[in-house]
């Protein structure tokens, strides 16, 4: 972060501060574990823990002050009433003062880290950039995100969720994006919107605050008809004759990784993703469009997707196991389509036999968040995911209807069972996805497949 004094602190997020005033040298961090010399913690009220009671330990391992809404004996303090709104406050203070940094913003049901991660690469290969592995992109970790921004960072990209409508402007609010990304809308957290519409109106609040540049995926029509609702600049990718940023021939290798040929400003470039699954194509465009928009060339664009690799944890993560058995633990989270999108790059993945040995099997868990339209959303899944591979294995309660779909998928009722049932059935040959919402931890049962070859 920039260098601040707890007085600019307490006046950015119009807090009181307590205590002596102190320069915040180091980083701006919510978990007392990771404080050191020179940082300013920000106390959240947690879900299990209260961070008011970490205040004395953030300021032992060496923090200057403290964000709280409350004073603190022997601690420098800015006390405010919401600190959460006050971190916010303090980000959008610090992106304020680095008028030179060129912001990204990324949204869209699925793929929000993966083209995150896709474009701070590319963006790498040009400038000092900011894009943390992971999926920072609520309203605290948004701006942890941005205030890990200084002087010299050239690119800020950021990942932006929304639960609800304004929840994406509000975001936009904290940092002002020049380039605005919209990937696509799907069905996550359909529950808590009620409609595919409404999410549309909540990810196009990302096109509206976009200074520069909307990138839209034309091939997704809700996100298409978000170029009305734009202010700046729009450009469009994906598969049309009209997208401004457009891959031809896409093809995909026997462990299910695209090429294709990228076309932008009139130039054509042979890309290679490294990355796993057909989908990565529509992310590889939308992290194309956001480079081009931000100053990159389209050659630079395309060796630096092919150059690109997994960097967050969790995501078509491909592990061959000595017996040959390949793993593929896309357990970070699930949804309708993110499920497809795996089954369909399993598909067309091939294991250690060759074409003709390679048995695929899905294991699956639930899908949290669909609302009422839940059971029958797992009923469907259970019949799509049956016709796309070998066997189906369906883990836990809330995921009994994907079994329930079709007679020859099983249906077991928790991790241990799963992992019992695949050390009797699993040979080489095999390809396991494993995949589910992230409340049901399915990388443990990915971690024990690995373990158990
Ligand atoms: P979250 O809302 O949980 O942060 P996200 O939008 O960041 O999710 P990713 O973590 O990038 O999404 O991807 C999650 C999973 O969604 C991937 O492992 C993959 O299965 C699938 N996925 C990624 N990109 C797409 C896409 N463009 N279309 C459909 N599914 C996708
Ligand atoms: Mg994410």
């Amino acid at each position: 972060m920039i260098a601040l004094g707890l007085t600019e602190v307490a006046e950015a997020v119009g807090g009181t501060l307590t205590g002596p005033d102190a320069t915040v040298s180091g980083k701006v961090t919510v978990d007392s574990r990771t404080a050191g010399a020179g940082d300013l913690y920000v106390a959240l009220p947690g879900e299990r823990v209260d961070g008011h009671d970490y205040v004395a330990a953030a300021v032992a391992a060496g923090a200057v002050g403290a964000i709280s809404t409350r004073p603190h004996d022997g601690a420098a303090v800015v006390v405010v009433d919401d600190p959460v709104e006050a971190l916010g406050r303090l980000a959008h203070a610090v992106h304020e003062r680095l008028p030179d940094l060129v912001t990204v913003g990324i949204t869209g049901s699925s793929g929000k880290t993966s083209t995150k991660d896709l474009l701070g690469q590319v963006l790498g290969t040009a400038g000092p950039t900011v894009s943390p592995p992971g999926s920072f992109n609520n309203d605290i970790g948004l701006p942890l995100t941005v205030l890990t921004a200084d002087g010299s960072t050239r690119f800020l990209v950021l990942e932006m969720g929304a639960r609800g409508i304004r929840h994406i402007a509000r975001l936009c609010g904290v940092a002002r994006p020049d380039v605005g990304v919209v990937l696509n809308v799907g069905s996550a957290h359909l529950g808590e919107f009620g409609s595919a519409d409404a999410i549309a109106v909540a990810k196009g609040e990302l096109a509206e605050a976009a200074t520069g540049t909307a990138v839209l995926n034309a091939d997704d029509a809700r996100v298409r008809g978000m170029a009305d609702r734009a202010t700046a600049a729009v450009l469009l990718t994906g598969t049309t004759a009209d997208a401004d940023v457009r891959a031809t021939d896409v093809e995909l290798d026997d462990a299910a990784r695209a090429s294709f040929t990228l076309h932008a400003q009139g130039e054509q470039h042979p890309v290679a993703l490294q990355v796993v699954g057909a989908h990565q194509v529509a992310n590889a465009l939308s992290a194309a469009g956001a480079a081009l928009a931000a100053g990159l060339g389209p050659a630079q664009v395309a060796a630096g997707l092919s150059a690109a690799v997994v960097q967050s944890r969790w995501r078509m993560e491909v592990t061959r196991r000595p017996d040959g058995v390949v793993v593929v633990n896309d357990a970070y989270n699930a949804n309708p389509e993110s499920m497809r999108a795996a089954l369909a790059a399993v598909r067309g993945m091939t294991g250690a036999l060759g074409t003709a040995g390679t048995r695929r099997i899905a294991v699956l868990g639930a899908m949290g968040e669909l609302g009422t339209d839940a059971e029958s959303e797992h009923a469907r899944l259970g019949v799509d995911a049956a016709a796309a591979v070998d066997l189906v294995v369906a883990v836990g309660p809330d995921a009994a209807a994907i079994a329930a779909a079709r007679e020859e998928s099983v249906h077991v009722p928790d991790r241990a069972a799963a992992r019992q049932l695949l050390a009797e059935v699993l040979r080489p040959g095999d390809v396991v996805l494993v995949k589910a919402s992230r409340s049901y931890g399915l990388e443990l049962l990915a971690a024990d497949l690995i373990d158990d070859g």
